[in-house]
């Protein structure tokens, strides 16, 4: 398939198929994950094996495997091979204690690769395009695993790494880039860039296709970016327990992220019963790898929060879609007694025009209260001096963020660029409260 990578014999297989292939695939990876030390004592106490297994929904018979299970068997405890055997280590993000660390061998590089092009080509992009990867290359694995996947989909790849915008808006205009990628909390900075230096995306740059993920946004972000950069803005999920970025993706259609069920099995359940949800209803997103030799997972539970989205996609892929992540059980934060999530904080955020690229949730303990201070950048545009419109944007901030948390925040707006940047995923809340 010269030029294409519409793999139709896959991605539009009857779901019927689908169920099998994933059955015997269940099968082969439960027969290779018992050769880990960790699948095999514990597959072998619960006297596990593959035969039990009849159809895919007999993976519920499966215990859970969690972070705290790779942490525990760190560094060597899940592999199947000798680590020689292996060719590539990535770790996931995360600041305490041992990483999570992920082995590939050469055929899970490849099977990685063919995810991320046929993703990459779910989105639109073809061998044709010029592919700009605009983040971290390294442990992340948006690096890499962006610069294969666009590789074997055939588009002359820029490994352009993350930051200095001035530099990624050269590499954009010398070699007509078509289609990025980046984190969503960099684009609105390299936007900015393109305004202080009198140019437009849409005008100044071939720009046709930005695909975004690895942090959770909201659908009011993506609009702005639509908006900003006047290009379609797809939704990209991944994390690298399961490979990394070529998960979960959207079409054209952009309604929901076809997760691909050929290589995962997907499952939703209640994070506190552990029971299977309903579709449509949000839960926590278990996942199992099917096609993964040196370090198959199985039943992971990710701590993403999403729903499987009912009924097929008019684009005819029959891999279900799983609605965008509103964040991780463990972003969850408890101030007042409420139960607060950053995106509703950022949905509101990006709805206001006046607001800029960054916002931080700070929590402090004023004498026995806590306090919820949000510290918001203003756009360069609005940053007038016009103090009585700036007041009217805070008190709106207050006000939305009231009714949608409950809470009523305090209200800190800055000047364009006064919030510390990291070059990673954006840090959106410190908590300083004294832990009584
Ligand atoms: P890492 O393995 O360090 O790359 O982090 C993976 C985590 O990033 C996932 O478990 C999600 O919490 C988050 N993530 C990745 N892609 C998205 C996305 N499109 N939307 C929301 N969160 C995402
Ligand atoms: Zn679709």
């Amino acid at each position: 398939m010269s030029g294409a990578y519409w793999q139709p014999e896959i991605e539009t297989m009857a779901p019927a198929a689908l169920r099998e292939l994933q059955a015997a695939r269940l099968r082969e990876t439960i027969a290779r994950a018992m050769q880990s030390p960790f699948y095999g004592e514990c597959y072998g106490r619960l006297g596990l094996a593959p035969e039990s297994i009849r159809t895919v929904d007999d993976v519920r018979r499966l215990p859970f495997t969690t972070k705290e299970d790779l942490r525990g068997h760190y560094p060597y405890g899940f592999l199947t091979v000798p680590p020689q055997e292996t060719v590539r280590l990535h770790c996931s993000s995360g600041t305490t204690g041992n990483p999570t660390v992920i082995f590939h061998d050469r055929h899970d590089l490849d099977s990685w690769a063919n995810l991320v092009a046929r993703s990459m080509y779910c989105a639109g992009v073809r061998d044709s395009d010029v592919f700009q990867n605009i983040c971290g290359y390294g442990l992340f694995t948006g690096g890499l695993g962006f610069q294969y996947g666009a590789e074997k989909l055939g588009a002359l790849t820029i490994p352009a790494g993350a930051g200095n915008s001035r530099r990624q808006i050269k590499l954009m205009q010398d070699f007509g880039t078509s289609a990025i990628h980046a984190i969503p909390s960099y684009l609105p900075r390299l936007f900015d860039e393109f305004q202080a230096l009198g140019l437009h995306p849409a005008e100044d740059t071939k720009l046709r296709i930005i695909l975004t993920g690895a942090e959770p946004h909201s659908e009011e972000t993506r609009q702005r970016l639509q908006e900003m950069f006047r290009c379609k803005v797809f939704n990209s999920f991944g994390l690298s327990e399961m490979n990394g970025p070529g998960v979960a993706f959207e079409c054209d259609c952009r309604n929901g992220l076809h997760l691909w069920e050929d290589c995962f099995i997907l499952e939703i359940v209640d994070p506190e019963t552990l029971e299977p949800m309903p579709d449509g209803e949000r839960g926590e997103l278990v996942l199992t790898t099917l096609d993964r030799r040196a370090m198959p997972i199985l039943r992971y539970r990710t701590r993403d929060l999403t729903s499987i989205l009912p009924g097929p996609c008019p684009c005819g892929r029959t891999h279900r879609r799983i609605d965008r992540i509103t964040g991780r059980s463990d972003d969850m934060f408890i101030v007042k007694g409420c139960n607060v999530f950053p995106i509703q904080v950022e949905k509101i955020l990006m709805k206001i025009p006046e607001i800029g690229s960054d916002w931080l949730i700070v929590l402090d303990t004023v004498g026995d209260n806590d306090e919820l201070l949000l510290k918001v950048e203003i756009s360069p545009a609005h940053f007038t001096g016009d103090m009585e419109a700036l007041e009217r944007v805070r008190r709106r901030i207050i006000h939305e963020v009231r009714d949608e948390v409950l809470v009523s925040p305090h209200v800190q707006l800055l000047e364009p660029g006064a919030l510390p940047k990291s070059e990673g995923k954006a840090q959106r809340v410190q908590d300083l409260r004294k832990k009584s």
